[in-house]
């Protein structure tokens, strides 16, 4: 018999009982595990959220390095300050700008991607037990920086218009009154993941004003917001509230997520503990990968990459929107206004999880919408990503998907057939992909 340890291993495991209690927290994403599957060649995945920095002219890329290695050698291959090199929080600065951020260099610090920003406030705010309040769905990869700090998600009802503010108040009086503490409120106010959705200009600022007025921090995390496609998103929320906000960007979307690069912006007290964490836990973030980022801002047109990025992603997204509009029409779905993620609601009785492994066999990966839930919710629900495949890829993702929705369906109807679902409505059906369907 084995026996199950804090970290969910067993005794085959010798030190199985020596693991602390708080990795038990420490699980593989789904989306990780979907990772291996989907990156065979044969296999359309729109399950990660990879972005596509194909796009990115390679001579620009290798320009920036050779001329760190030339100009910078010395200070690159160095270590470099907790709190990031002085050049690139200033370009930081101009990059904030377009979304209405004014703060001072002071104000920012260098991070190992907003990954690792999520990481140093959680150690930071959370102890063992402590709730904090999330959009439902939230993004995988806080929860599960949430989860190994042994705090519980909360998730706020959302809906197209982002988080709703009396959902808000709602959900903080439940947690108080419960006796729970909430330490901060985590929102991606901007083409969210996985929803899709956009918090309105109106709610970002009574958003605002129940936090303040409650007394809780909130935490901006703004990995998409200067991708959209047609019109720019309401300003970040920290653009008009400096104490109660820490805000975390990255380079990952608008330039590239293998240097590992985003930051924080928080108020003076609290980032000057954000920069003893980040020493602690790096000494300092990479000085090389910051003089690249550096040099391709000085000499890049960055905002004209952006923009390629943006019509590339808009294209993306239009493949998948009316693809889905043509073969499956009688599902919902949210239409982002840029990001990566389309959120898709599948008829409820059937569960995207159980059906994942029916699609990998067709050949098409998404990400099942529990990933994004603490509570078990989102069986109904699909992550679909846009931002790597090709249109055409995307449409034969699609169509692949709908034989997959269409095989469950039939499944349903022929237990049906024998009595066992009776209660299952199944007067439901999507259209038929074209024959042509591989
Ligand atoms: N926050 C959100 C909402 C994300 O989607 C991602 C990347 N998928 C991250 C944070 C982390 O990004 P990075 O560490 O590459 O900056």
């Amino acid at each position: 018999m084995t026996t199950q340890g804090p970290s969910g291993g067993n005794n085959l495991d010798p030190w199985y009982d020596h693991y602390a209690d708080r990795t038990a927290g420490l699980s593989a994403s789904e989306v990780r595990a979907l990772f291996a599957v989907a990156s065979r060649p044969e296999v359309v995945s729109l399950a990660g959220g990879m972005p596509f920095v194909s796009a990115l002219p390679p001579d620009l890329v290798s320009g920036a390095l050779e001329r760190v290695l030339r100009d910078h050698g010395a200070e690159a291959l160095q270590y470099g300050s907790g709190q990031g090199t002085t050049a690139l929080r200033e370009q930081i600065l101009e990059v904030m700008a377009l979304e209405g951020i004014r703060a001072s260099i002071d104000d920012v610090v260098v991070t190992t991607g907003s990954q690792q920003g999520l990481d140093l406030v959680s150690k930071l705010f959370i102890n063992p037990g402590d709730v904090i309040l999330a959009e439902s769905p939230s993004y995988v990869g806080a929860m599960g920086v949430f989860r190994s700090y042994q705090a519980e998600t909360v998730h706020v009802g959302t809906d197209g218009d982002g988080l709703i503010p009396d959902a808000l108040r709602e959900s903080i009086m439940q947690q108080r009154a419960a006796g729970k503490t909430i330490k901060f409120l985590y929102l991606i106010p901007n083409f969210h993941n996985p929803a899709g959705v956009t918090l309105t200009w109106q709610r970002r600022l009574e958003i605002l004003e129940i936090a303040r007025s409650n007394n809780i921090l909130v935490l901006e995390d703004n990995p998409y917001g200067l991708l959209y496609f047609d019109a720019p998103p309401p300003h970040a929320m920290r653009s008009v509230e400096t104490d109660g906000v820490i805000y975390l960007g990255t380079f990952s979307k608008t330039f590239a997520p293998g240097l590992r690069v985003g930051w924080v912006v928080a108020p003076h007290a609290i980032r000057e503990k954000l920069i003893l964490a980040n020493e602690s836990a790096v000494l300092s973030p990479s000085a090389f990968t910051q003089y690249t980022i550096s040099e391709y801002f000085a000499h890049a047109d960055w905002q004209a990459q952006i923009d390629t990025f943006r019509g590339l992603y808009r294209e993306r997204k239009e493949a998948l929107t009316s693809s889905l509009a043509e073969y499956l029409p009688e599902l919902s779905w949210t239409d982002p206004t840029g990001g990566f993620y389309v959120w898709l609601t599948l008829p409820s009785h059937l569960d995207s999880k159980s059906m994942l492994p029916r699609a990998v066999k067709e050949l098409v990966a998404y990400t099942p919408g529990t990933a994004f839930f603490a509570n078990g919710d989102g069986r109904h629900n699909i992550r679909l990503s846009f931002c790597y495949p090709t249109p055409d890829a995307i449409r034969l993702g699609v169509r692949r998907l709908t034989k997959v929705i269409n095989g469950e369906l039939d499944l349903l109807d022929t237990f049906a057939g024998t009595g066992q679902l009776d209660d299952v409505t199944l007067n439901y059906r999507v259209s038929s992909p074209p024959p042509n369907i591989d």
